[in-house]
């Protein structure tokens, strides 16, 4: 049976390990942080001394970190540690020139790699229901296929080298941006005195329609199980959504496209998440837009 490595094993991490040991692989994982470490080893993960430790006897490897400096890291400790032709699979997201450098020392080393970030957040990894886009070539992702089913409902492969962390980004702009258009309706509709279910019932049916609206529509009510009806609760967090946009910002500019919205979005959660609504669900950016907290 295949043996997996895998490397941090925080709010991701730890549940998806979990579901690899659920499915009959054997996981020996490490993260830096004892009460990780710990809560990887409830899931039935071995713990390892060291993340070279952890891949030493690993036909594949699974990284979840939390940024590219933190993946680069763990690869310069690593490829030098596992067998020849490990697949080395990184599920976190990463800026997309990490992404690529994190390919080329793999395949240096002699090693296959993949990105393959994830959406779903904790609740889909808990639930092993996680959408997976992945990058690298076709022999890489064969391999990776039966692993990442343990933790998938689907898989993507997008392309070459870096382009699971594009659709990634390219995916996750779309939805702050939405999710901004969404809150500004209904915050105008609340000063024009239209009722919030009669506009969710008409834009829910209407050209106005969008994931952000239908799944996570920011004022309580029309959508029952919303974060706006349990106090913003993340779902998905303002500092997580802001990180994506960040990223996104970073890559329009090294590849010279132009994204004038996604710069906008990036502005508007970074005053949200500095102004006390990072850990809020990112729907939470109504309260801000309407300039009150209820
Ligand atoms: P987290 O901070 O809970 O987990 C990261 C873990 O990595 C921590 O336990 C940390 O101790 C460990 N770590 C850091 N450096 C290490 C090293 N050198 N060696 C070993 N362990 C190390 O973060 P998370 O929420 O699990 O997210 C992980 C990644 O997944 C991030 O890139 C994030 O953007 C992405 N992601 C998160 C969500 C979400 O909802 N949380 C959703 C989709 C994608």
């Amino acid at each position: 049976m295949t043996t997996i490595g895998f490397i941090g094993l925080g709010n991701m991490g730890a549940p998806m390990a979990g579901n690899l040991v659920k499915k009959g692989f054997t996981v020996r994982g490490f993260d830096l942080v004892p009460a990780n470490l710990e809560a990887g080893v409830t899931r039935g993960v071995i713990a390892a001394k060291s993340s070279a430790d952890a891949v030493a006897t690993a036909d594949v490897v699974v990284t979840m970190l939390p940024a590219g400096r933190h993946v680069l890291s763990v690869y310069g400790d690593t490829l030098k540690a596992a067998k020849l032709g490990t697949l080395f699979i990184d599920s976190s997201t990463i800026d997309v020139a990490s992404a690529r450098t994190a390919h080329e020392q793999a395949s240096s080393h002699k090693m296959l790699s993949l990105d393959a970030p994830v959406s779903g957040g904790v609740g889909g990894a808990e639930a092993a229901t996680l959408t997976f886009m992945a990058g690298g070539t076709d022999a890489a992702f064969a391999k990776a296929k039966p692993v990442i089913e343990a933790m998938a409902k689907k898989i993507v492969h997008c392309g070459a080298a870096g382009s699971g962390q594009a659709a990634k980004i390219c995916n996750n702009m779309i939805l702050g941006i939405s999710m901004i258009a969404v809150a500004e309706g209904f915050a105008l509709a609340e000063k024009l005195g239209l009722d919030k279910q009669a506009l969710f019932d008409v834009a829910s049916t209407s050209s106005g329609q969008c994931w952000a609206m239908t799944s996570y529509c920011p004022v309580p009510g029309p959508v029952p199980a919303s974060p706006a009806n349990n106090g913003y609760k993340p779902g998905f967090a303002s500092a997580l959504m802001l990180k994506d946009l960040s990223l996104a910002q970073e890559a329009a500019q090294t590849a010279g496209a132009s994204t004038p919205l996604g710069a906008l979005a990036a502005q508007l959660y970074r005053m949200h998440s500095g102004a006390g609504g990072a850990d809020a669900d990112f729907s939470s950016i109504i309260t801000m837009i309407r300039g009150s907290k209820d």
